[in-house]
């Protein structure tokens, strides 16, 4: 297991932690001013500066993009939301590959109309299949221009709005079905990145007992991000209540211990929302905390 105790080069933020900072050319200064190494921006971020003004930057102070956030969210109440949500994804298929990130993070998606408030239907395993139809017609494109797709299981408590797939393995399953030669995103040497493969989130996954078999089954080319933060054992809200590492309950070290016997050795990805707590401090004091908890609690 790689030592994180000396330094903070495998530390990335995600930028959703510094939602309450402001602008993402802010945010980024402020990475950089912490000798952070790598991002993982949110497209609405992105957006709101500018693709080019964002690549621009990340080239400028050397930054390393962990992933990008996010696709996903595929199924429609109707054939033409559906549709759209396929141009969508092909769009954040090309703003991460200019980005040159790791990979694109696919939020899945649940419940028809569900994130909107108003589920049409309750048909989980209907949404769970135009989810993976949606993933293969991606995975299609993501492969024509050499941009992986990592699945983010997302915790049960999202199955409705967020995402219905819930768990590694049921994410894995979905590896096997639409990718079983495990195939190379990009055919180089010494990248073995899967065109197909999965965001390991401690905060969705930490509570199941078949995490340890599962991480080993993911295998090196198909773990694609890892991401840290911690569960607070009273969480006071279920979307923006996300601990800073050592804060809370997940055995976190343990975890990265596993993601790392099965070989993964990228970015250790930092992401936080918290409306309640971290969102309302200063930047500096959030990035200061994160690179100590890097050393100390990851
Ligand atoms: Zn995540």
């Amino acid at each position: 297991m790689r030592d994180f105790s000396a330094d903070h080069r495998w530390l990335s933020i995600n930028t959703a932690t510094l939602r309450g900072a402001g602008r993402l050319d802010t945010i980024i200064e402020a990475c950089a001013r912490h000798g952070i190494r790598a991002i993982s921006p949110w497209r609405d971020q992105v957006q709101a500066i500018g693709l080019e003004r964002t690549v621009e930057l990340v080239r400028r102070h050397g930054l390393a993009l962990s992933g990008y956030c996010r696709g996903g969210m595929f199924p429609g109440v109707d054939a033409a939301s559906r549709r759209a949500a396929l141009d969508d994804n092909r769009r954040a298929v090309d703003e991460a590959k200019s980005l040159d990130a790791a990979c694109l993070v696919l939020v899945v998606g649940g419940l028809p109309g569900a994130l909107a408030g108003a589920a049409l239907t309750k048909d989980i395993a209907g949404a769970r299949e135009q989810v993976q139809e949606g993933i293969a017609a991606t995975l299609e494109y993501a492969r024509s221009v050499g941009m992986p797709l990592a699945i983010e299981p997302l915790h049960p408590m999202y199955a409705a709005d967020r995402a219905c797939i819930n768990t590694l393995e049921h994410a894995l399953d979905v590896c096997d079905a639409l990718d079983p030669l495990r195939s190379d995103a990009l055919g180089v040497e010494g990248d073995d990145r899967a065109a197909l493969g999965v965001a390991v989130d401690v905060y969705h996954v930490w509570w199941d007992p078949k995490l340890e078999a599962q991480i080993a089954r993911a295998g090196r080319g198909r773990l694609l991000a890892f991401h840290v933060c911690d569960w607070l054992a009273k969480t006071r809200d279920l979307l923006e209540d996300r601990g800073m590492m050592g804060d809370g309950v997940i055995e976190i070290p343990k975890i990265r211990a596993w993601v790392e016997a099965a070989g993964f050795a990228g970015y250790s990805e930092v992401e936080i929302f918290s409306s309640l707590d971290w969102w309302k401090r200063p930047a500096d004091e959030v990035l200061a905390t994160c690179i100590e908890r890097h050393r100390t609690a990851v």
